[in-house]
């Protein structure tokens, strides 16, 4: 299911982010939304920041679901949160 093939490289939050997007190219930087098709320049990272909307020199996505933005801002809570408590 993953298109990955570096597998060492992807964190638990990446892996999850990947439910969202698909690798546009082969070097994993593009990646294109499955909401809005747009081709997002800078990994996981950037479509995440797409999806939930920081507007970290990336644009929002127009077609993002309530749920997927939902999802996104809880999984950088308990990222956050287990980082509190370590
Ligand atoms: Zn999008």
């Amino acid at each position: 299911m993953l298109p990955l093939k570096n597998k060492k490289c992807i964190t638990p939050s990446d892996y999850h982010g990947w439910k969202w997007g698909e690798p546009a190219e082969v070097n994993l930087n593009n990646v294109r939304c499955k909401f809005c098709d747009n081709i997002i320049k800078g990994g996981i990272t950037k479509l995440k920041k797409h999806l939930g909307a920081k507007r970290e020199n990336v644009a929002p996505c127009p077609r993002v679901s309530i749920q997927a933005r939902k999802n996104i801002a809880q999984q950088h809570q308990e990222l956050h949160s287990e980082k509190v408590s370590k």
